[in-house]
């Protein structure tokens, strides 16, 4: 197994974000009328160890909205507001194969198949603790600046963008409603899932929120417990099993690490105890996944062995 030291990451991190900036395959997302404006050349890559190193190339400070990452993390607060127990009668953890936005709830237990999709990405949110929409948006926002180490902001016209336009997930909370999986004020919850999409981040945030959940929920540069670390468990293995969309089984085979893919660009990828990764470039495949930062997460694997069922 290669150490991560800075003399082995930072040459390979380099040669990568040349290698790969010329890979020019894919589309940027437009389903979000404001994300279609996206430079498509952007591209970087970071990693955060669990002792506080941060390696970086590339455009690593260009801001951008997390989407889909944001579930990760949305998902782990509702966790510590509501419990286990509690969760999973609301939110399955059984991976679909389907497409994120698919609209499908399982038929016996009326719940969300798992919290990565967008129907179960919904119902967690639905459950975040708080006396009103400021308290609950605040209590979020909160937990971001945990994980980031500073405070973090909402893109109003993305937000804004998917407000009006998103039928689609405005159509599965009210299936939801109808089902009794979402009680909450479903106007609200949807405004509260739009703006956790559109919590805007850097490349190096994204690596030091993953490697907060390497280093058992305690953000490696503040040293600030973001999430209790008896929930890690629980994040990595829906990440492990539903993270990367209708790709999850081969990405599980092939890199074999707990990631989340967003369709803004974004992955994050956890090694447990001793690191985070975060690729930013938005040129996607068809399922929704970076296809820059599918390759380099593959490289990364296979150069340091991260695979986690690695025996060699
Ligand atoms: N805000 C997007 C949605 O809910 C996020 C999708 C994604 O990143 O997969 O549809």
């Amino acid at each position: 197994e290669l150490k991560i030291t800075a003399s082995s990451v930072e040459p390979f991190l380099s040669e990568l974000h040349s290698q790969y900036k010329s890979l020019q395959d894919g589309a940027v997302a437009n389903y979000i009328p404001e994300l279609s404006k996206v430079n498509p050349e952007l591209f970087s890559i970071c990693i955060a160890t669990v002792n506080g190193e941060v390696y970086q190339v590339g455009d690593y400070n260009e801001l951008f909205t997390i989407q889909s990452i944001s579930k990760v993390f949305v998902y782990g607060l509702a966790l510590e507001d509501r419990g286990r127990d509690y969760l999973l009668t609301k939110v399955g953890v059984e991976p679909t194969g389907d497409a994120f936005n698919a609209i499908v709830l399982d038929e016996v237990s009326k719940r969300p198949y798992n919290p990565m999709v967008n129907a179960g990405a919904i119902a967690t949110t639905s459950l975040i603790k708080g006396t009103d929409a400021i308290e609950r948006l605040n209590r979020m926002l909160d937990m971001f600046r945990r994980y980031t180490g500073h405070n973090v902001f909402v893109d109003i016209s993305v937000f804004t963008s998917e407000r009006v336009t998103g039928h689609r997930n405005r159509a599965m909370a009210h299936l939801m409603l109808n089902f009794g999986t979402i009680d909450q004020s479903v106007d609200e919850t949807l405004d509260l899932y739009f703006q956790q999409c559109a919590v805007m981040v850097n490349c190096r945030d994204l690596a030091v929120m993953a490697a907060t959940l390497a280093n058992k929920g305690i953000n490696p540069i503040t040293r600030e417990q973001s999430i209790d670390s008896r929930y890690i468990k629980d994040i990595l293995s829906v990440m492990y099993t539903c993270g990367m969309y209708n790709f999850a089984g081969e990405w599980a085979y092939k890199i074999g690490i707990p990631a989340k893919s967003g369709i803004s660009g974004g992955i994050i990828a956890v090694i447990p105890n001793r690191m985070g990764i975060g690729v930013f470039s938005p040129l996607l495949d068809s399922r929704g996944n970076s296809i820059r930062g599918v390759k380099v997460c593959e490289e990364l694997s296979q150069k340091f062995g991260l695979h986690l069922f690695n025996c060699s």
